[in-house]
């Protein structure tokens, strides 16, 4: 079927509007018709090349919810009206040691992303600035109708990127949890801590977002740009999630960890980043990364978020805007995630 998107015809070209072919609905497909999509930094990224060349024109969209308008004849998890959502993958082999682990993001043969991917029948991927998608049933995720669709949507990638990590090193009561980073992720981050019960710090460059960081959940807040901070601070966390895609002073960031403490990164600089092996070893600290998560784990935080009424804090706007919006999320001007309202593109 042909349907309305907006899309990037080439590298830092504005996205504009045109028509994509979706196809049809096979056995395992579920067709959603969108309601909202995210707008994350990796879509920017992406359709700016920063990471490579792409297969443009590009549909971006990885934070996707609407609402199942058809089922392929052998899907039995999704029926026709629920609500449902996508994130930043839409198919992986199914069969290798990680995929069979739950870790479908892992896949050791590529998992399929949602956009500028290559899917099974050898069609580019696009995403979800758009008014339907199909995909996969086993890649389609059940949004509960506890959260408000809009700010569910950036749950798929920001929600499960924060997620994952929080989980993985246990943050929970009795665990002092640090995030750097008070933006689409770190927002994500302080709300999915608090509600585990852990005592959670933010670091952000400046406090000049710190009345939200406290009314979002967090105990503490303190500016990097300030020395006294790292004095301050030595040997405090058991765990710290960098949510910044800038260069940070990692040997820094390594000494506010307690002994067996982590020093996750989500965000992902251009640059790589430099590390003194004597951060690590005078504290038997962990430095590691960690990328979304499995399906069932996602799943499993849609339902930690119904739980505890969790949503991202969104500002829904209609298609038309997204270039500006584009910019605003450069200038860090969003309060912390655009949601595009897929009705737009009607
Ligand atoms: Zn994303
Ligand atoms: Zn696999």
């Amino acid at each position: 079927m042909r349907v309305n998107a907006y899309a990037a015809p080439a590298a830092g070209r504005p996205l504009e509007p045109t028509t994509i072919e979706r196809r049809d609905v096979g056995p395992d497909d579920v067709l959603i018709e969108i309601q909202y999509a995210g707008i994350c930094h990796s879509d920017i990224h992406t359709v700016n090349g920063d990471w490579g060349p792409q297969p443009f024109p590009v549909v971006p969209g990885h934070e996707i919810v609407g609402v199942v308008a058809e089922v392929g004849s052998d899907v039995t998890t999704h029926r026709v009206g629920d609500r449902v959502g996508v994130g930043c993958m839409v198919n992986s082999c199914g069969e290798c040691a990680n995929c069979r682990n739950g870790d479908e993001q892992y896949c050791l043969r590529g998992m399929v992303p949602t956009y500028a991917g290559t899917d099974r029948d050898g069609s580019s991927t696009q995403g979800g600035y758009s008014t339907h998608v199909v995909v996969d049933a086993d890649f389609v995720l059940r949004v509960p109708d506890g959260i408000d669709p809009s700010a569910a949507a950036p749950l798929l990638c920001a929600g499960i990127t924060t997620y994952s990590p929080l989980r993985r090193w246990g943050a929970g009561p009795g665990k002092r949890v640090a995030v750097v980073g008070l933006g689409g992720l770190g927002h994500m981050a302080v709300k999915l801590a608090h509600a585990m019960g852990a005592e959670v710090t933010v670091l952000s460059q400046s406090l000049k977002k710190q009345e939200d960081g406290l009314r979002l959940g967090a105990d503490h807040y303190f500016a990097t740009g300030d020395p006294d901070t790292f004095a301050q601070l030595a040997g405090r966390f058991d765990l710290i999630v960098n949510t910044v895609s800038a260069p940070i002073d990692v040997d820094a960031h390594l000494s506010l960890l307690a002994v067996d403490g982590a020093l996750v990164n989500v965000g992902a600089p251009a640059e790589p980043l430099s590390v003194n092996a004597m951060s690590l070893i005078g504290g038997r600290r962990t430095f590691a990364g960690s990328m979304i998560g499995g399906i069932g784990e996602t799943q499993e935080m849609l339902g930690f978020c119904a739980e505890h009424g969790i949503g991202a804090e969104v500002e829904v706007i209609p298609v038309g805007q997204v270039n500006e919006a584009y910019e605003r999320v450069l200038a860090s001007d969003v309060r912390y995630r655009f949601v595009i309202d897929a009705a737009t593109l009607r």
